[in-house]
């Protein structure tokens, strides 16, 4: 962090308009008194380069990146993580005192973090997980539960070819079910995780037959607007243990935060508050 300047961050992309990270990041750096700023930035695909190459000399110390520039990043950055590369896109950039571009995607460590705090005798190996969508946010998850020691991971999506993909990529632990008979993937299912859009405020409802969902499942929704989607509502009512999407939200956040300011911030109900809104 630079010494001489007030540091400042921000969020990339198109639309940036309806992105909550100001209000994360701003409510982190009131907390603990930092003298930065957190700024949404709205950045057309073709200035894309130009514009993360100048961030730094107007004093940023990192940005994130969301929606539709994640994958066009990784080709800017000098250095990116394994896993950013793993999952093949970047949420945050890092720029080094060094002048170098560090891409990093916090979104598995988010996905994670969030489970391990919201049910807390969480194990991933202790079953198989089973994942509804296979979209970016899918192989955030994917990759996460098997480097977290899932012995196999279930996926379906709407659109087979696209979970058949992700099968290629991420190997043998990945079974891919049929959109129609995606009910059957959650027999002896311990973590199920909805990946697709199904069931956001909007979007059409998530129609998977729970069934065959024993009460042992740790069940978590990316969606989180709103907070209990019908999936969530379902599985407690069955007496399954549900996690939230927003903690995600929240959790992938912390990595960058920590890195640009040097503050580990932490996650609290008041920082939900805010985010919510
Ligand atoms: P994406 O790349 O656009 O993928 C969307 C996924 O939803 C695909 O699997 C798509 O299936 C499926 N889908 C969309 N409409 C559908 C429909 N009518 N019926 C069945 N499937 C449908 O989006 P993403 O980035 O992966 O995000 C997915 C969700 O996760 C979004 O709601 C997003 O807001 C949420 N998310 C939350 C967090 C968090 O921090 N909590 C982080 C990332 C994403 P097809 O392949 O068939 O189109």
């Amino acid at each position: 962090m630079s010494t001489q300047r007030i540091p400042l961050a921000g969020v990339i992309g198109t639309p940036i308009a309806h992105s909550r990270s100001p209000r994360l990041h701003g409510y982190w750096l009131r907390k603990y008194g930092i003298p930065g700023h957190y700024i949404p930035m709205e950045i057309a695909s073709g200035d894309l380069e130009e514009a993360v190459r100048f961030l730094p000399r107007l004093g940023f110390v990192g940005v994130n990146v969301t929606i539709p520039h994640k994958e066009h990043v990784m080709a800017i950055a000098d250095l990116v993580s394994d896993r950013a590369a793993l999952i093949g896109s970047v949420n945050t950039l890092i720029f080094r005192p060094d002048g170098k571009i560090h891409g990093d995607n916090t979104d598995g460590y988010g996905f994670l973090e969030n489970l391990r705090q919201g049910a807390s005798d969480w194990d991933p190996k202790s079953g198989p997980a089973a994942v509804i969508g296979a979209g970016g946010a899918a192989r955030a998850v994917l990759s996460s539960l098997i480097d977290a020691g899932a012995p196999e991971v279930r996926i379906t999506n709407r659109t087979k070819n696209r979970a058949e993909s992700l099968q290629q990529e991420f190997g043998q632990k990945i079974t891919v079910y049929d959109w129609v008979q995606a009910g059957n993937m959650l027999d002896g299912a311990k973590t199920v995780v909805n990946a697709s859009s199904l069931g956001m405020t909007g979007h059409p409802e998530m129609r998977i037959p729970l069934d065959g969902l024993g009460r042992d499942a740790v069940v978590t929704d990316l969606v989180y607007t709103p907070l209990e989607t019908p999936l969530l509502a379902h599985a407690k009512s069955i007496g399954c243990r549900t996690v939230d999407g927003l903690g995600m939200l929240l959790y992938q956040a912390a990595p960058g935060f920590e890195r640009w300011f040097d503050q580990k911030p932490e996650i609290d109900e008041e920082l939900r508050r805010v985010v919510l809104g």
